[in-house]
């Protein structure tokens, strides 16, 4: 099966994006990964840069740039949801899970603490 890379904790940031981003390019690459992943695209879970960290200008020669950071909000979305990297599934059972998982758990304030958007995603989690 022909699947998505995508970092664990990006199952939460495509939930809140709301066209904010890094730069316009990124943006604009936000909304096609989305696109496709609304279009019913299987992913698979990896541990370091996806599809979305593709379009990113902090993606240094495919290192984040604030990978530790990210590594570890990784980790502790990969736990919530109870997968493991490699795992492959549709996005709608992902996004399913980050929902139930993490946001409706409440969680999201913790996972992704660290993490300079989470006012903007956390505001939007507790509506
Ligand atoms: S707070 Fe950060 S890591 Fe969490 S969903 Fe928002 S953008 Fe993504
Ligand atoms: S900030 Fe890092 S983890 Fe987030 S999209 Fe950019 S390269 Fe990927």
């Amino acid at each position: 099966m022909n699947s998505m890379k995508l970092r664990p904790h990006h199952a939460l940031c495509a939930q809140f994006f709301v066209g904010k981003g890094y730069s316009d390019q990124f943006v604009a690459h936000m909304y096609a990964v989305l696109k496709e992943l609304d279009r019913g695209a299987a992913v698979t879970l990896v541990d370091g840069c996806d599809a979305i960290c593709a379009g990113c200008p902090n993606a240094c020669e495919g290192v984040c740039e604030t990978d530790e950071k990210v590594r570890s909000i990784d980790r502790r979305a990969i736990e919530a949801m109870g997968l493991s990297f490699g795992n492959t599934l549709p996005w709608q059972d992902l996004s399913a899970l980050a929902k139930e998982k993490i946001i409706a758990a409440g969680t999201l304030g913790d996972v992704c603490r660290d993490c300079e958007w989470i006012g903007i995603c956390g505001s939007s989690a507790d509506r």
